[in-house]
């Protein structure tokens, strides 16, 4: 079942379902008056890809404001969906064992010290090891999870948006998402 409301960075988003449009757009987007029309006629699982990519395209452009170009963010939005649809606790707001990211499984090691100062979390990538610090909040662990896939996949997008500006808003952005809303039509066939 698609949502009829999602609630978003403080905000009450309005879901209306539309059989058809007549420029056979997917979606449009209404900031002022925080609605989105999904269109749905067209195979369920597109249509919930682009419901997806309208409430992540919401936030990143009407209220973070971030430094990304259109293509970057297409690309970008559709890995995380690719990632979140990979591992179905991520659905959830729950950490999986092993996280599978873009065909890469990584392993996630909690340790004492990290390497880096200042971090919770930190991808050892010649190792497909993802390292925490002890004793995380579990929200706050999903959120470094995130902030760390995104180094990732950012950094297959486009390079120059891998900053840590961008990285902590788009995982703050997917925590908000996952911890306030129920995201289980996202993993329905
Ligand atoms: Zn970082």
């Amino acid at each position: 079942m698609l949502p009829e409301n999602f609630k978003l960075l403080g905000l009450d988003i309005k879901i209306i379902h539309s059989e058809r449009d007549a420029d056979h757009d997917y979606y449009t987007s209404d900031y002022e008056k925080c609605e989105i029309s999904i269109f749905t006629e067209y195979a369920l699982e597109r249509v919930k890809e682009r419901l997806f990519s309208s409430l992540f395209f919401f936030a990143i452009h009407s209220h973070l404001k971030l430094n990304l170009d259109d293509d970057s963010y297409v690309n970008l939005e559709r890995m995380i969906w690719a990632v979140f649809r990979d591992n179905p606790e991520l659905i959830k707001g729950e950490i999986p064992e092993k996280v599978r990211v873009l065909g890469l499984e990584y392993e996630m090691i909690e340790k004492v010290h990290l390497d880096s100062i200042n971090a919770g979390g930190k991808m050892v990538f010649s190792d497909l090891q993802i390292h925490f610090t002890t004793n995380l909040n579990p929200k706050v662990k999903y959120v470094i999870l995130w902030h760390e896939v995104i180094h990732e996949i950012i950094d297959l997008c486009d390079e120059k948006h891998d900053n840590e500006q961008n990285i902590c808003g788009i995982a703050n952005v997917i925590g908000d998402m996952v911890f306030n809303n129920d995201m289980s039509w996202m993993g329905e066939k």
